[in-house]
């Protein structure tokens, strides 16, 4: 049956929150350290490790950093400390990516940031999780640790503080799990779709299928630039020994809304 005019209508609405999705605030300026940090949720911290899916590309099973090398152009293998089935970031080695490329993805992390707790707020267990190298989901101790909060744990930094601070304890295992869609570019260069990124942070729903600016920056938030439907996943090394454990991704398909 073709649709009549109402159903039509209601079908636009149904549309119209997805085409509003969450945009930056205009009323606090980037890394602000007077916007009001978002209220903590507590979590049960034994409940952990989450198995991949039978369908999972296994990124870090335990034992071995074969699927990962050096972020820079040497391309060596990753230096960083394997043991007792985690990884840890050797500072001062610089980032870590994967040897494939990846596009949409949904995307599963664990990390855990160092113990003892050593330094303040953006120095206490910093890492990141730097979607296709570009788009960062800051890693950062965060338990009762202020820093700002589109850079605390969670935040897509310098875009989006997280919608509530669901940080467990240094050396407690905490998870991520990431649902993002990449940019598009038309053949010209132009922005054609901006990425989207949703972020459970120990289960909890932290970033709400946010529209990106651009890539990650500091104290700027610079304009999309065309790069290719697939690259590496990245992992920061901001000079803390964070670990992390069991990561794995499923590649969504473009048939994704
Ligand atoms: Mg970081």
């Amino acid at each position: 049956m073709s649709p009549t005019p109402r159903s039509f209508a209601l079908a636009l609405t149904v549309l119209v929150p997805s085409a509003a999705a969450a945009q930056v605030s205009i009323s606090w300026p980037q890394h602000s350290m007077d916007r009001p940090a978002p209220p903590v949720v507590t979590t049960d911290p034994t409940s952990g490790f989450v198995p991949p899916p039978s369908d999972a590309v296994i990124l870090f099973n335990g034992s071995s950093l074969e699927r990962w090398r050096r972020a820079d152009s040497t391309g060596g293998p990753a230096p960083w400390k394997v043991q007792d089935g985690y990884f840890e970031v050797v500072p001062g080695t610089g980032a870590i990516a994967t040897r494939d490329s990846f596009g949409d993805v949904q995307l599963h992390v664990e990390w855990a940031a160092p113990v003892p707790a050593v330094g303040t707020g953006q120095e206490r267990g910093n890492s990141g999780v730097f979607l296709m190298g570009l788009y960062e989901v800051q890693v950062l101790d965060s338990y009762q640790n202020p820093t700002y909060p589109d850079g605390q744990a969670a935040a897509l930094y310098g875009q989006y503080p997280p919608l509530v601070n669901a940080s467990r304890p240094p050396g407690t295992w905490q998870s991520y799990d990431i649902i993002f869609h990449g940019p598009r570019f038309r053949a010209s260069g132009e922005l054609l779709r901006p990425a989207r990124v949703t972020v459970f942070h120990n289960g909890v729903l932290v970033q709400d299928n946010v529209t990106l600016t651009g890539p990650t920056a500091h104290q700027r938030r610079p304009p999309y630039t065309a790069h290719p439907e697939r690259l590496p996943l990245a992992l920061q090394d901001h000079g803390n020994p964070v670990r992390y454990r069991n990561i794995w991704l499923r590649p969504l398909s473009d048939a994704s809304p």
